[in-house]
């Protein structure tokens, strides 16, 4: 892999990428797949802070739509963040990669709450930092949570692994003509109501200077890829 372009980021998987070839939940073999390309760009130098979803399990909007309480739905996202939190950490540890989670919401016997300048120190020692619980509170999403601590942590970049290859002007499934953007800027990301992430992480990251680096975590090898300037790819800025 080449050498990095980034001192420290932060990666951001949804919940689903964990699912594999299921319909609901976690493949553990596609988890050590995730946790293979983690630790390739981790040797090369990187500090790696990882956020990663919960739709694989549970989503607030869905329970809200079959009747639940929103906030109450939103709760039980946020600890499905915190399983796959601990699916990821799994997967790493097996493989060599020191890895400490830290969630929004406290759960002391499952892992450490989130305390910045204890995950400062855990990236100095080279561990993988996850975050889980997205920011800790209802009508938000780990999208949210990802900005968050990625201004937090002064990362580099925030690199949003998803099934698409990068910000298309319109969807790529439904319109064969949706042309890819190399680049973009939050401004046109909101206005046009893109695809990227949430409006509120997009304004959080484009208010701290963050760059959104889209790029599809599907296909093999692509995070090296894309960390040596090499891969296809969107980036917000
Ligand atoms: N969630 C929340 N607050 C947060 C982060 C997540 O309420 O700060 C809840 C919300 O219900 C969300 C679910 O957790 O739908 C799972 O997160 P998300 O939808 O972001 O997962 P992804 O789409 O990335 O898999």
């Amino acid at each position: 892999m080449p050498a990095p372009q980034y001192k420290r980021i932060l990666l951001k998987l949804s919940g689903e990428v964990l699912m594999g070839g299921q319909d609901y939940g976690i493949d553990p073999g596609f988890v050590a797949e995730m946790a293979k390309e983690v630790k390739a760009a981790k040797e090369t130098g990187l500090e790696i802070c990882l956020v990663i979803g919960g739709g694989n399990i549970f989503r607030g909007m869905a329970g809200a739509a079959q009747g639940m309480d929103r906030a109450q739905a939103d709760y039980m996202g946020m600890l499905a963040t915190v399983m796959n939190a601990l699916a990821m950490q799994s997967a790493l540890e097996q493989i060599g990669v020191p890895t400490r989670v830290q969630s929004a919401i406290e759960m002391d016997k499952v892992c450490e709450p989130v305390i910045r300048r204890r995950a400062e120190r855990h990236l100095e020692k080279g561990r993988v930092v996850i975050f889980a619980a997205g920011v800790g509170a209802p009508y938000f999403t780990t999208d949210s949570g990802a900005a968050l601590r990625a201004a937090e942590m002064k990362c580099d970049a925030l690199l949003k692994g998803t099934s698409v290859d990068g910000v298309y002007d319109s969807d790529p499934k439904t319109n064969a003509d949706a042309k890819r953007f190399d680049t973009v800027t939050y401004d046109r990301v909101l206005a046009d109501n893109l695809k990227v992430m949430d409006a509120s992480a997009v304004a959080l990251c484009r208010d701290n200077d963050i760059p959104i680096v889209v790029f599809s975590i599907r296909d093999e090898g692509n995070l090296a890829r894309v960390l040596g300037g090499a891969g296809v790819q969107t980036i917000v800025k």
